[in-house]
C-alpha cells in the first residue's frame, strides 16, 4: 500500500437485524482506538440500520450505504437521496457493486454508476466504486478491458479533478462470496494495471493517490498476504465482515 492510508470496508449486503448489528457492534468495540492516519474502518449496513449502525457503532469507524438514487429527493418511491445518507450521519456510500451490475433483476449499467458517483461526489459522500470481471470474462481475456470500460464510465462523469474522495474496489465476481480468492499475482497484476490506466487517462496524481482495494473472499487466514501487495490499499469484505474476527482484517495493515 505504501504511502496511501489502508482502508478496510465491511459490506454487510442484505444480512444482519437490529439486534444483531448491536450484538456485532459491541464486538468491534473491544478493538483498541484505531490510528485513522494508519487504517480507516467502514461498514455498511443495510438501509434501514444505517441510522441505528451509526448510533451504537464506535465513533472512529465510519459508515456507508450500500447504494444511493442518482438524484436528489422527490418522486421517487424506494429510492434513498444521498442527502438523507448523510443526515444520518454516514459518509460514504458503495456504487457498482457486482451484485448490483450483474443480477439481471438489477442491472444498473456503466454510465449509471457513474452519474451515481457524480450525485455521491457533490454532496460530499465518499465513494467506494467496485469494478471487476466475470468468471468468463476473465477466461476470454477480457479482465482488463472490462475493469478499463467500467473506469471510463466515470472518468468521463467526473473528469480529473474530483478523485480525492474516489477509492476503487478490485472485486472480480468469480471471488465474490465464493471462498474462492484470487492469487496475490493475479491481484497485484490487475491492481497495478488500473493504476497505470488512471496515470495515462486521468493523471499521475490520481494514480498516485487513489486507493485501490481488494474484494473477494478475504478472510483472517488470507489477508495478510494480499495487504503486503504493493498496490493493494486495503480491502472490500463481505461475508467476514458479520463477525467480530473482522477486526483481524482490519489489523492486516501492520
Ligand atoms: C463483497 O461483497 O464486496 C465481497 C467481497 O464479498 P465476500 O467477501 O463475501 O466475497
Amino acid at each position: 500500500g505504501g504511502h496511501r492510508t489502508f482502508l478496510v470496508g465491511g459490506n454487510w449486503k442484505c444480512n444482519l437485524s437490529k439486534d444483531a448489528i448491536t450484538s456485532l457492534c459491541k464486538e468491534l468495540s473491544a478493538a483498541p482506538d484505531l490510528e485513522t492516519d494508519k487504517v480507516e474502518v467502514v461498514l455498511a449496513p443495510p438501509a434501514p440500520y444505517l441510522d441505528h449502525t451509526r448510533s451504537v457503532l464506535r465513533k472512529d469507524f465510519e459508515v456507508a450505504a450500500q447504494n444511493i438514487w442518482v438524484g436528489g429527493p422527490g418522486a421517487f418511491t424506494g429510492e434513498t437521496a444521498a442527502e438523507m445518507i448523510k443526515d444520518v450521519g454516514c459518509t460514504w456510500v458503495i456504487l457498482g457493486h457486482s451484485e448490483r451490475r450483474n443480477l439481471p433483476e438489477i442491472r444498473e449499467t456503466d454510465d449509471f454508476i457513474a452519474q451515481k458517483t457524480k450525485t455521491a461526489l457533490s454532496h460530499g459522500l465518499k465513494v467506494m466504486f467496485c469494478v471487476g470481471e466475470t468468471l468468463a470474462e476473465r477466461e476470454a481475456g477480457q479482465t482488463l478491458d472490462v475493469c478499463v470500460r467500467q473506469l471510463r464510465a466515470l472518468a468521463e462523469v467526473i473528469g480529473a479533478n474530483d478523485w480525492t474522495d474516489v477509492v476503487i474496489a478490485y472485486e472480480p465476481v468469480w471471488a465474490i462470496g465464493t471462498g474462492k480468492i484470487a492469487t496475490p499475482d493475479q491481484v497485484e497484476e490487475v491492481h497495478e494495471k488500473i493504476r497505470h490506466y488512471l496515470a495515462g487517462e486521468v493523471n499521475d496524481s490520481v494514480a498516485q493517490q487513489t486507493r485501490i482495494l481488494y474484494g473477494g473472499s478475504v478472510s483472517p487466514t488470507n489477508c495478510n498476504e494480499l495487504a503486503q501487495l504493493p498496490d493493494v490499499d486495503g480491502f472490500l469484505v463481505g461475508g467476514a465482515s458479520l463477525k467480530a474476527s473482522f477486526l483481524e482484517v482490519i489489523e492486516s495493515f501492520k
